[in-house]
């Protein structure tokens, strides 16, 4: 079904990302991959990966917070691939303080890749989704796209925009067969929550095993971490022809964190 359609994964050189361009390969989608100051092994190591579910893969290094960049980014994926029908936006940062001690370059950092990146690739993706009659956009937020958690300020702003920005892309979108969501996940043991287990762990004097387990009890109530697997089937069902009428919705898949 999706066999032969491009994608872009931006921030697929690790955790979900690298899970969804696993996933959309796997359906025959060829794989436009993209990190931020990935080693040549890392990147290398990717593309096989990707390339070995018999699909192109081609990568990337655009900084997703530089609109530019993000040009760039479009325009070599039609170069490669001949169109771009579906953009997964998924890098993303995060950095931890209060508010009153929250670094403005921080609150910069974050706002600039977690969210304006996703207006960036759509302002270019829509009109070309919208001249071939059909897209997918789909937007990784998190569950901090639905609620807060303190210490967060910017990334929840951040996710709670994108899930905003998702709604009037959708509509935008409603009539053109393109289609715009959000996914709003839980925690994913990834390096982003590996570096924020470790740092309460030296900061408690807890073990590291220990303290992913205090994330989970404090906000995850299946107790088990979603994987980039997972997220990746979701997104496979989002550009499925099933859901060809799903647009504008946020999707949790966080063992019951938002239902609480
Ligand atoms: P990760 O740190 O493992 O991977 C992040 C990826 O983004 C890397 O490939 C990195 O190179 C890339 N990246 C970072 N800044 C970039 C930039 N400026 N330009 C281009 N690429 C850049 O993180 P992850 O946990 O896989 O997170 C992926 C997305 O999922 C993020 O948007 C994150 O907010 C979201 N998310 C993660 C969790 C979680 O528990 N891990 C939960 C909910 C949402």
């Amino acid at each position: 079904m999706l066999k032969g359609k491009a994608a872009i994964v931006t921030g697929s050189t690790s955790g979900i990302g690298r899970g969804i361009a696993h996933a959309l390969a796997k359906e025959g989608v060829n794989i436009m991959t993209n990190g931020f100051h990935d080693s040549a092994e890392t990147i290398a190591q990717v593309k096989s990966e990707v390339a070995a579910y018999g699909v192109k893969v081609e990568y990337n290094p655009a900084d997703v917070s530089k609109p530019d960049q993000i040009d760039a980014l479009m325009d070599a994926t039609v170069k490669a691939f001949g169109a771009v029908d579906i953009v997964v936006n998924n890098a993303g940062i995060q950095y931890v303080a209060p508010v009153e001690d929250f670094p403005l370059e921080k609150w910069d950092a974050v706002i600039a890749t977690n969210l304006s990146s996703a207006f960036y690739t759509s302002r270019r993706a829509v009109p070309l989704m919208r001249n071939r009659g059909w897209g997918r956009i789909i937007n990784i937020a998190s569950a901090h796209g639905l609620v807060a958690s303190p210490q967060k300020a910017a990334y929840v702003a951040a996710k709670h925009g994108i899930v905003g920005l998702t709604k009037v892309v959708a509509l935008e979108t409603a009539k053109d067969g393109v289609t715009c969501n959000a996914i709003c996940p839980g925690w994913v043991l990834t390096p982003l929550v590996q570096k924020q287990i470790d740092a309460a762990a030296a900061k408690d004097g807890t073990s590291k095993e220990d303290e992913a387990k205090k994330f989970l009890s404090e906000k995850q109530p299946a107790m088990k971490f979603v994987t980039p697997e997972q997220i990746g089937g979701l997104v496979v069902f989002l550009c499925s022809d099933s859901a060809d009428l799903i647009t504008g919705s946020a999707y949790s898949i966080d063992g019951g964190w938002v239902a609480e």
